[in-house]
């Protein structure tokens, strides 16, 4: 029987520089057969490792209904995630999981789905907006709200100028420091909320990015009506098993790696997070 913690080869087909600090890497498992079984819910994520540094947790960023190769989006901020930076394509990596427990879009059916991305939380919700893109015709509109440092830090600039032209889809982006020639928003997201007619009834709030944006931008969304039965964050904490053995993610009597990533607003507003 193979462990648990056993991570599978896989080789990096694609590498992609989205910000100055942020890549995305396409990978396929070495096993043909494992590539071919594999399946996630978005908001899923896995255990990445780059041989002789370590394992860190990263999200799928790619589409659950193209599942021949799996991407990563991944900002370099320490010793794995800056070794990872420095590999090319035909280099190969570990992989474990999928863990967590994702968004329930099934869930989410005739609803409209708003998300809320700061930074680089914007790789798990991209998955699940892939997700609403494929199956349209079960859900009523989405709405993108996305906050980035600047212009030249925003992710999937592809993806958002595709999403801008589709139908049922509202997107908005705003940047923290504008350049000259800027001519989006300009603050913080939760800034974005009232820049359109935001249906509450029938609608769901996807989130993720760093503590303070998911802090204030559920404060915002409450002022706008929703309730926390509406609102799920996916969450970040330091992990090192991400099985629910290690305990170093645990939030109060949760595991972010177990009981999460995604938490409802219900969840979140009986565990005891930070503020910054
Ligand atoms: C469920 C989950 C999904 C994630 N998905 C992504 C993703 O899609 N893309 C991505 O770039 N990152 C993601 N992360 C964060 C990523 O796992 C960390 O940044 C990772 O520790 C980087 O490893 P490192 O060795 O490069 O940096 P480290 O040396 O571990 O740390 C670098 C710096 O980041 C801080 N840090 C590390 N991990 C976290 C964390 N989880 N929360 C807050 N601060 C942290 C450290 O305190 C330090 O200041 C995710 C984390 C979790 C828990």
């Amino acid at each position: 029987m193979i462990a648990p913690e056993t991570p599978f080869k896989a080789k990096i087909i694609d590498v992609k520089q989205e910000t100055s600090e942020i890549k995305t890497f396409t990978v396929q498992f070495l096993d043909k057969k494992q590539q071919k079984n594999f399946f996630f819910a978005p908001g899923k994520f896995m255990m990445l490792s780059v041989f002789g540094f370590g394992e860190m947790p990263i999200s799928i960023s790619s589409s659950p209904y193209k599942t021949d190769s799996i991407a990563f989006t991944v900002a370099n901020v320490g010793s794995i995630s800056n070794a990872l930076h420095q590999m090319r394509k035909g280099q190969e990596i570990g992989l474990r999981g999928p863990y967590g427990n994702g968004f329930p879009l099934q869930k989410f059916r005739g609803k409209n789905l708003i998300f809320v991305a700061g930074g680089c939380g914007f790789a798990p919700l991209r998955s699940s907006v892939y997700s609403f893109q494929e199956k349209k015709q079960e859900f009523k509109d989405a709405f993108v709200f996305f906050g980035c440092r600047s212009p030249k830090e925003m992710l999937f600039k592809t993806d958002l100028k595709q999403w801008e032209r589709e139908e049922k889809m509202h997107v908005l982006v705003t940047v923290d420091e504008p350049t000259p020639d800027w001519k989006g928003y300009t603050g913080v997201v939760t800034k974005l909320f009232n820049k359109i007619d935001l249906p509450v009834e029938d609608s769901v709030c996807l989130l993720c990015g760093p503590q303070v944006m998911l802090h204030f931008s559920l404060i915002g969304l409450k002022k706008l009506g929703f309730r926390d039965k509406q609102l799920f964050a996916s969450l970040e904490r330091l992990m090192h098993c991400g099985l629910g053995y290690c305990a170093h993610c645990n939030i109060g009597q949760k595991y972010v790696c177990r009981d999460g990533p995604v938490f409802s607003g219900e969840e979140l507003a009986k565990m005891p997070l930070r503020e910054d």
